[in-house]
């Protein structure tokens, strides 16, 4: 059995940047609080915890002085109760994220309201509407009811959604709306890290009879590869990590393709490999 690894997968610079930093407070300290697990992957998290980031859901858990704020960021409310709290704050969100914070945000200022093309329960999409001051909704479906879309409305997208179903969004949702916008605003906020994952994605497709797509299974970016590598046609199964490949999979084939989410360090990716090499 061939096995052919995408030209491009794993961690992004933002997940790589922000599990950097969380390495280097712990090189400086035992014990640290993360507001929310780093980064949607359980392997990294428990990495981490072994080393003494513990995770913790509310402000009123943190045990230390300092909290980490995730690569997804947190909305406003949060920062000011890290600051009301007097705790020291340690801001591990992607740029790509805060750049579509600060845009939504500035697009609330200037009279719009922000419809994101996103997962509204999405912790990333949640942080983004908590600048927002109430002025902004997610959605996926463009038909969806949602009490704002009238007058000025600026559509933005969750960084991980693909750039092209982003515009297939927003031609749909403006077809939809034409009778109630009056001025409209379309900013790309996807992000080019997960788009070119995705794109490897579909090259890897051309070269192989089975795609195995590594990554938490709470991961969105990692759903989302895994659902580019189904629509090319090839047989796709989306794993968290070697456990759940199943031998039948690889019976007969010839050539197996890996691929891995933005926040699927190399170490999961090269366990895959080990158990398929094991499996041939
Ligand atoms: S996928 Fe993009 S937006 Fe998300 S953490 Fe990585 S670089 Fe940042």
């Amino acid at each position: 059995m061939e096995i052919i690894k995408a030209d491009l997968f794993g961690f992004c610079f933002g997940v790589r940047r922000a599990v950097d930093i969380v390495e280097e407070k712990l090189d400086e300290r035992k014990k640290i609080d993360t507001l929310g697990p780093i980064v949607h992957n359980p392997n990294v998290v428990e990495d981490l915890s072994a080393k003494g980031a513990e995770v913790v859901n509310s402000l009123d858990s943190v045990k230390t002085d300092s909290v980490i704020i995730t690569a997804h960021g947190a909305g406003r409310e949060i920062h000011e109760e890290i600051e009301d709290k007097g705790l020291n704050l340690i801001d591990t969100t992607c740029p790509i994220v805060k750049k579509a914070q600060e845009t939504a945000e500035n697009l609330v200022q200037q009279g719009y309201q922000v419809v994101i093309y996103g997962e509204n329960d999405h912790t990333e999409v949640r942080n983004i509407l908590g600048w927002l001051d109430g002025k902004g909704v997610a959605i996926l479906d463009p038909d969806e009811e949602v009490p704002i879309p009238e007058g000025r409305v600026a559509l933005l997208s969750q960084t991980t959604k693909g750039k092209k179903y982003f515009f297939d969004f927003a031609a749909d949702f403006l077809q939809a709306n034409r009778d109630k916008l009056e001025d409209v605003k379309i900013v790309d906020t996807t992000c080019g890290e997960t788009r070119r994952r995705y794109e490897a994605a579909e090259r890897l497709a051309e070269q192989v009879e089975l795609i195995l797509v590594v990554g938490g299974k709470n991961s969105a970016n990692t759903r989302k590869l895994a659902e580019v590598a189904a629509n090319t046609g090839i047989e796709t199964h989306h794993i968290k990590d070697e456990s759940e490949i199943k031998p039948d999979w690889v019976d007969g084939v010839k050539t197996v393709g890996i691929t891995a989410g933005a926040s699927t360090p190399q170490s999961a990716v090269s366990s895959v490999e080990q158990t398929l090499k094991e499996l041939d």
